[in-house]
């Protein structure tokens, strides 16, 4: 099943004027892991925005073409609000822990909703388990290292029950123990069923697990590959960093006849 569907987007932003995205189209299918990379200013967050509706809400701008998240224009119908259909993750945890101890800042967005308090218990305490902070529900949030407060926010967002969870470089205020922290637990969720959508540079870990590698460059879309097909034709170009070979190793399938090139043949094409 398609969960969303984005066909020929053009964002423009007013003050100042500024054409971010040039004619996007992307699908979405549920269940799918995809890794949005592109350097800084090509586009991500901005195509971020447009699926959650924060554009043009929240941040002004113009926004023409098809924007299909579970059959409903987040334009009109903001999915940003309830966070029902899409959750979203961004940069800096802080920004988006609320309360004062851990359990609390699970139970404030369904407070919020009227929940009954019996619902709400189990609610907090099952996505405090998924993300393994259960023992830690009666700490103070100021106190978490940097992949705790990131993995309660994405607690606190899993608590509503979004049907897709997007993270906008979740990881980019992180150490290497906290990214990675985080980086599990999305693996986990996607094996679960979560559809997931991450724009992220530290592209190392997740390779291995998405289903596709979405490149974008100066607001269109360059590549939208599987993980291997993606390696094969390079990164580099796209801001990330040259992938470790234990990682390229992983993503690619030796055995998939449509694996153009092997990783020896790779470097010897990068040289
Ligand atoms: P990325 O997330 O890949 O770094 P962005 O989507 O943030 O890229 O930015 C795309 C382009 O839009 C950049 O040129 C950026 O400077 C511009 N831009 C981003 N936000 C705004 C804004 N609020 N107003 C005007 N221009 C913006």
């Amino acid at each position: 099943m398609k969960v969303i569907e984005i066909e020929n987007l053009f964002v423009k932003y007013l003050d100042p004027p500024r054409l971010a995205l040039k004619g996007i189209s992307l699908s979405v299918e549920e269940g799918d892991f995809i890794l949005l990379v592109g350097r800084t200013g090509s586009g991500k967050s901005t195509l971020i925005n447009s699926i959650n509706g924060v554009i043009p809400n929240v941040i002004k701008a113009e926004a023409r073409g098809r924007i299909s998240v579970f059959g409903k224009d987040p334009r009109e119908s903001p999915v940003y609000k309830t966070a029902l259909d899409v959750g979203t993750v961004y940069q800096v945890p802080e920004s988006q822990i609320f309360a004062l101890v851990v359990e609390d800042d699970v139970a404030f967005g369904l407070e919020n909703r009227g929940m009954p308090p019996e619902e709400m218990r189990g609610r907090v305490r099952e996505a405090l388990e998924l993300v393994g902070l259960w023992r830690k529900r009666d700490h103070p949030t100021f106190l978490l290292s940097g992949g705790e407060k990131q993995r309660l926010v994405i607690a606190s967002i899993l608590a509503l029950k979004p049907k897709v969870l997007i993270l906008d470089e979740p990881t980019s205020m992180l150490d290497a123990i906290g990214t990675e922290e985080v980086f599990q637990l999305l693996r986990k969720l996607n094996e679960e069923g979560m559809t997931i959508i991450v724009a992220e540079h530290k592209v190392e870990y997740l390779l291995p697990f998405v289903d596709r590698v979405v490149a974008l460059e100066n607001g269109v879309i360059a590549l939208d590959e599987e993980p291997h097909r993606a390696v094969a034709k390079g990164l580099a170009k796209f801001g990330v960093e040259e992938p470790q070979v234990a990682a390229l190793h992983r993503a690619a399938k030796p055995d998939d006849a449509l694996c153009p090139i092997t990783v020896e043949e790779f470097f010897e094409v990068d040289k």
